[in-house]
């Protein structure tokens, strides 16, 4: 029977030490937050920037939900685009200094649009190893070619361009990688992308509001320029606090992907409430720079905590700080053993990382205390 197969894949799971549970919180996002009745230092979200129950964006939301009501009621192209909708795209254009941009409700559903509409049959995408699993799953919609090369490995993928006679070429990657929180080579790649006269598809999810100036993002933190070859990603749901995607790029770009994006046309606009508390959380990311100092000593404070034990760290200077365990079993037993101390660091282990290199994934915020870091330090020496 079909359900004694699920029930089979369900229990090797289990022994693989890979069944994942989810836990409920009692309390908003925040740095410290309530579970099963337990108070916890949390790194678990990707609210960078501690936004994400800032006062300001919730009465900016309560204010929005009165003028705008609560559902957009249609798709973009429909009747769905209200005015604040409108002013987002604007006001995310400018910010990231590209002609034009479009807003979507998940990150993931912007990805599914770009990668598809951009290549076909004939074509072929260059996409790195470690690319998010929203990325892998657009370039399977697409029907072109599927390189993928090792890790920010300029030179293999400047190899496999060359030895491509695609008819259209894309390179795809994430600016900063989600489970390893290092740094794409950008500038290369658009070098390679001008060469081969290629596309650049850029995720910035965990560059965007952190990195570069005011928060820009990971173009910025290079001095890259908005080229008509870069489609830039960026999410909304991480360090601008609330929900949401945008893609920017050359004005005919955008005009294409509106115009012929699956995911972007038929699915319904994202509520005016969250366009409305967007705008505002761009303002705020673009005043944040204090708060991203506060992030950068973090990291240093966690990086040099942890310099002289037996955790190895991934070398990163982003505020994904993972630190690799190995074993899919001991990287479950060790969160659980911080969680009995009331730090709640996720354990991350495959399908979303590679085989033997689960890990904790230590994400910081501008919004956590010099005294939770060295909660996390103290905690992690006791269980060396
Ligand atoms: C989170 C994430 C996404 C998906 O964005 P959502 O808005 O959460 O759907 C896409 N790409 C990367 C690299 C991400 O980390």
């Amino acid at each position: 029977m079909i359900r004694d197969e699920l029930q089979g894949a369900l229990d090797s799971l289990t022994a693989e030490g890979l069944k994942r549970r989810r836990r409920t919180l009692d309390s908003a996002c925040g740095p410290v937050c309530t579970v099963d009745g337990r108070e916890l230092i949390s790194f678990c979200s990707n609210d960078y920037l501690g936004l994400a129950n800032d006062p300001r964006l919730i009465s900016t939301a309560q204010a929005a939900a009165t003028q705008w009501g609560v559902g957009s009621g249609a798709s973009h192209l429909v009747s769905g685009h209200l005015r604040p909708h409108e002013m987002l795209e604007a006001a995310i254009a400018e910010f990231v200094g590209f002609p034009r941009a479009l807003s979507f409700s998940t990150g993931y559903m912007a990805n599914l649009a770009i990668v598809p509409s951009l290549v076909a049959r004939g074509d072929a995408v260059f996409a790195d190893k470690l690319n998010h699993a929203s990325l892998i799953d657009a370039v399977q919609l697409t029907r072109a070619d599927s390189h993928r090369y090792a890790h920010g490995d300029v030179a293999a993928l400047s190899a496999m361009l060359a030895a491509s006679n695609a008819k259209r070429k894309l390179i795809l990657t994430d600016a900063v990688f989600s489970m390893d929180g290092d740094i794409a080579p950008l500038p290369e790649l658009l070098e390679l992308a001008e060469r081969h006269d290629a596309w650049l598809v850029i995720d910035d999810a965990h560059g965007f509001g952190v990195l570069g100036e005011h928060g820009r993002g990971s173009l910025s933190h290079f001095g890259l320029p908005a080229s008509p070859r870069i489609v830039l990603m960026g999410t909304l749901g991480k360090a601008a606090g609330v929900a949401g995607a945008f893609v920017a790029a050359d004005a005919l770009v955008i005009e294409w992907l509106l115009q012929r994006a699956r995911a972007y046309i038929f699915t319904t606009a994202a509520s005016p409430i969250m366009a409305a508390t967007l705008l505002e959380a761009i303002k705020l990311i673009a005043a944040a720079d204090e708060g991203r100092t506060n992030l950068t000593q973090r990291i240093h404070q966690l990086r040099a905590g942890l310099a002289d034990t037996r955790w190895r760290l991934l070398h990163s200077d982003t505020a994904i700080q993972p630190i690799i365990v190995g074993d899919n079993a001991e990287a479950v037993r060790v969160a659980e053993a911080l969680l009995e101390r009331g730090l709640w660091v996720p354990a991350i282990r495959p399908p979303t990382v590679p085989k033997g290199t689960a890990r904790l994934r230590v994400s910081l915020s501008a919004a956590h205390t010099e005294t939770h870091v060295a909660a996390l330090v103290d905690a992690l020496k006791l269980l060396a």
